[in-house]
């Protein structure tokens, strides 16, 4: 389709990353290139007179990777105000699954991830989780706008054909809601039903009310749509008709195609509770899908910055 995919093109990023996944000093400064370019301010009051604390026997960084700032006098490591703070995992483990997880479209196991970096099922589930979290929508983007297809899909299998009365049931399926820009940004979440209210409060949520609106022909939808000022079109899967000219929803349903092979291949199962996580990343990769692998892994480490998972209860210090 789009020759220019294929064609290999250089990145720092892909050259450099080989070696930040095994040795913990390239990986540390790895980051630091990546978070603050050539000029690391301070963390705590934006100071630039900073300095790399070193080891005073060997004169080699120091084993924390601390830098301290003149100012200040505050000491801070790359790790601040990101999704890796509060852990104990070296950084090459994180070069590691942030590379595979920017890179994998159907996604990266953490079983994977344990084998491949030698670390304990726990840390790379801790990893990959705090991954996905990064991963998540950002909650200042507009509504999806232009030409949206909005489906929904039951993970756990949908029926190809999937008439009126097919709909709702199996209810240890979870139903997942798409609205996808055609030739743009995708929004996928987990929902408790698929009722017309349900849906009508994820459209009203998630697209603009000047988009043009295509969906099958689930009654609810007529009702959802009526308002809909970018109008709203039908393609009439009840009776088998698939596209109507650009009339379809072939853009959602083969994102959805994604979507499963990684939930029932890569990752086997997903609990209901912890879909979402995965939705975030696969919605990752389907926005970044414009970019380059070493781009996306660079996207990835920036959109770990100003994250923090938090934990119902205070958690000790985590792995
Ligand atoms: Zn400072």
């Amino acid at each position: 389709m789009n020759k220019k995919r294929y064609q290999l093109t250089k990145s720092d990023v892909i050259e450099a990353i080989p070696l930040a996944c095994s040795n913990e000093l390239a990986a540390v400064e790895f980051i630091e290139g990546q978070r603050w370019g050539k000029t690391p301010g301070c963390v705590h009051c934006g100071s630039v007179d900073v300095y790399k604390m070193l080891d005073s026997n060997t004169g080699e960084r120091n084993k924390r990777f601390l830098w301290r700032c003149k100012d200040c006098g505050k000491q801070y490591t790359v790790r601040i105000g990101t999704v890796y703070e509060e852990s104990r995992i070296d950084l090459r483990h994180w070069c590691y699954a942030f590379w595979r997880a920017a890179t994998s479209k159907k996604g990266v196991a953490a079983l994977e991830i344990t084998r491949h970096c030698q670390i304990s099922y726990k840390s790379a589930l801790f990893l990959m989780n705090r991954i996905r979290f990064a991963m998540a929508p950002d909650k200042k983007a507009g509504k999806l706008t232009g030409t949206v297809e909005v489906d929904e899909l039951y993970v756990g299998g949908k029926p190809r054909y999937k008439g009126v009365s097919k709909r709702g049931r199996g209810t240890s399926k979870t139903p997942v809601f798409a609205a996808v820009e055609r030739g743009g940004k995708i929004r996928r979440r987990v929902i408790a039903n698929i009722t017309g209210e349900t849906l009508k409060q994820a459209i009203q949520e998630e697209v603009d009310t000047q988009a043009r609106l295509i969906t099958d022909d689930f009654p609810a939808y007529k009702f959802i749509c009526a308002d809909q000022q970018g109008g709203h079109h039908t393609v009439a899967h009840t009776t088998r008709e698939y596209a109507r000219g650009d009339i379809h929803t072939n853009t959602a349903e083969s994102s959805f195609a994604l979507v499963k092979r990684g939930i029932m291949g890569v990752y086997h199962n997903v609990s209901k509770n912890y879909l979402h996580r995965y939705l975030w990343q696969f919605d990752f990769m389907w926005n970044n899908r414009g970019l380059n692998d070493g781009e996306r892994t660079a996207r990835l480490i920036r959109v770990t910055e100003g994250k923090r998972l938090m934990y119902k209860a205070p958690a000790k210090r985590a792995l």
